[in-house]
């Protein structure tokens, strides 16, 4: 079990919910943190929403939830913009991710964007993919939102994940992308930083090892695997729980 800890920063796909179902018991085991005084934090790698629609969603399963609490690529990807000084972007991706980034100044412009910003995208296209690269050939950045190749469903089911997106703007302009979501640290670093936490006081959890995981270890975080999502058991010496709703 992980030594006391101050933020604990949850995951949402598998870990929280499964499409539109709540995990059983997670709505109580949450409300149990917040009555110890942990801090809550809501991070996914998903960009296709708004902050206000998770907590849409998260409400109607029965999760308290506001909306700086909920932390999403889309909000770290403006985040990343603002840091570099970046105010236009083209983007692959769906209608939730370009609120996100309108609401946060970010210009969208098919003329000379600064930046190509690819998350996931259910209308991806051959000609989406030309737009992204001609941008990206002409001097454009590279920004993913998340490489994560599937994206899970209600029953067990997964659908192709922004990461195979990526992957075919990466395959036409031999670029890498900068990459906002887990594995990299910089959204669990963000929230640490926003909340005013030390690494070592803020607990991650999550269902995949290679994102979630991979993440709170790169930030210096404890971190906690759960077994509702992608991954079907825990490698040895990883802290995991069957379930979230198994959290004291
Ligand atoms: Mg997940």
């Amino acid at each position: 079990m992980p030594a006391p800890y101050r933020l604990a920063i949850f995951d949402l796909d598998g870990t929280l919910f499964r499409g539109e179902e709540p995990i059983p018991g997670a709505v109580e085991a949450l409300g149990r943190s917040r009555g110890q005084g942990i801090q809550i934090r809501f991070l996914t790698n998903n960009s296709s929403q708004t902050r206000e629609t998770y907590v849409a969603k998260l409400s109607s399963m029965g999760f308290e939830a506001r909306e700086e609490e909920v932390y999403s690529t889309g909000i770290g990807t403006a985040t990343y913009m603002r840091e570099e000084g970046l105010v236009s972007a083209f983007v692959v991706g769906e209608d939730g991710l370009k609120e996100t980034l309108t609401r946060e100044r970010i210009a969208m412009t098919d003329n000379d964007p600064e930046a190509v910003i690819v998350g996931i995208c259910k209308s991806f296209s051959y000609d989406l993919l030309n737009q992204a690269m001609q941008h990206i050939r002409a001097g454009a950045r590279f920004i993913a939102t998340n490489t994560d190749a599937t994206y899970p469903m209600e029953g067990g089911r997964f659908i192709p994940g922004s990461g195979s997106l990526v992957a075919a703007v990466r395959t036409c302009t031999g670029q890498e992308p900068v990459v906002i979501g887990k594995p990299e640290p910089f959204l669990v670093e963000m929230i640490l930083q926003d909340a005013g936490v030390q690494p070592s006081d803020a607990l991650v959890v999550g269902d995949r090892m290679d994102t979630d995981i991979e993440a709170g270890r790169r930030a210096g975080c404890q971190t906690l695997l759960v077994l509702t999502g992608a991954s079907p058991s825990a490698p040895q010496g990883q802290p995991y729980l069957q379930s979230v709703a198994d959290l004291a």
